[in-house]
């Protein structure tokens, strides 16, 4: 898939999430427990690794952190229940990805000039505070 070029940001201190092909979050369960979640940089691509100890359960929400800086990527500015990170594409614009912040919800946005892209099959679920269908 030729998104396989593009870059992540984090929106806080502009520093690269992606190395060796994976988008490298620091993620907190529910319960406390803190570790590395490692997801696939082409949109619509659900395979998540992480170490074994630390074992998220489908449904619960997870809290991602810059690997970086820090900082909370919740997406304040669009859904609390949504993550936000900077993708910048082949032709070095930046466009703000989405995705859930629910463990197995597979739910990603790409938003370029107020136009939502939806990926995933659980995408629908958010398209309410959107207020428009996603384009597949
Ligand atoms: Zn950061």
């Amino acid at each position: 898939m030729k998104l396989k070029g593009n870059n992540y940001l984090c929106p806080h201190c502009k520093g690269h999430l992606r190395a060796n092909n994976k988008i490298i979050l620091s993620a907190k369960r529910e319960n406390g427990d803190v570790g590395l979640m490692l997801l696939d940089p082409e949109l619509g691509n659900y395979k998540v690794i992480n170490h074994p100890s630390f074992d998220v359960q489908d449904g619960e929400k997870i809290e991602f952190y810059c690997s970086i800086c820090h900082e909370n990527l919740v997406a304040k500015n669009y859904d609390e229940r949504l993550a936000r990170i900077i993708m910048v594409n082949k032709n070095n614009k930046e466009l703000d990805i989405l995705f859930s912040l629910v463990a197995g919800e597979e739910c990603t946005y790409k938003v370029s000039d107020g136009i939502f892209e939806a990926y995933g099959v659980d995408s629908g679920t958010y398209t309410n505070f959107f207020g428009e269908t996603p384009k597949y």
